[in-house]
């Protein structure tokens, strides 16, 4: 029977070949990014600072820019939820050690209702789901955003940092002994997870830790 479904898989394979989530390309391996796709994804230098407005700098596999980029916009912009699953993935595979060392919960950072309803789905949320599946790390929806808030990638970077002032509320008492670990899918600013971080500290939670799949890196100083 094993062997009738290896046939299977083959053929199902050579009749339609899996392809490339980046470049469309066919892709020979079980990979969802080919080989000089994957290249284009940068790994995140160690030892930078973290950006301003947040207290603590988020672990992030990724640069933002060509690849890691590429990947966050198929998921939001081109509202193709199947990117959330290989960057989760990828975020998995580089689980930061910290975790293993903390009992953490992952939190998503929502959307509000309103855009999530226009997107058809919340990528933060969908992010968090995949990484639970992929890590068995817990997860709690446990913040809530109440205030529409205008989108921040429109925004101008001072504007970005007010804009979001308060715009989360706890949903859910902390749990003794977890620290909490806000998952969204690119950090600019910072300013969503500090948003996210201030409603968390407000209910008493313990101080978050950050998991994003890419950040930008902060201006270089003149
Ligand atoms: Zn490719």
């Amino acid at each position: 029977m094993t062997h009738l479904w290896k046939h299977l898989d083959a053929w199902a394979r050579w009749l339609l070949p899996p392809q490339c989530q980046l470049c469309g390309l066919p892709c020979p391996g079980p990979e969802d990014l080919c080989p000089a796709c994957r290249l284009t994804l940068r790994p995140l230098p160690g030892g930078l600072e973290a950006p301003r407005g947040t207290a603590r700098g988020p672990f992030a596999p990724f640069c933002y820019g060509s690849g890691a980029q590429g990947l966050a916009q198929q998921l939001k912009f081109q509202r193709r939820p199947e990117a959330a699953r290989l960057m989760a993935t990828l975020m998995a595979e580089a689980l930061p050690r910290s975790f293993s060392e903390h009992a953490v919960v992952l939190i998503p950072l929502p959307l509000h209702w309103r855009r999530r309803l226009r997107r058809g789905f919340d990528q933060a949320q969908l992010l968090s789901l995949w990484l639970h599946r992929l890590t068995g790390l817990p997860l709690l929806s446990a913040l809530r955003r109440h205030r529409a808030t205008a989108p921040q990638s429109r925004l101008p970077r001072e504007a970005r940092l007010g804009n979001l002032a308060r715009a989360f509320h706890a949903t859910s008492p902390p749990k003794p002994g977890l620290v909490p670990v806000l998952i969204d899918d690119v950090a600019t600013t910072g300013a969503t997870l500090s948003a996210g971080r201030d409603a968390l500290l407000a209910a008493g939670w313990a101080p978050p830790l950050h998991w994003v799949f890419a950040w930008t890196l902060p201006p270089s100083p003149p």
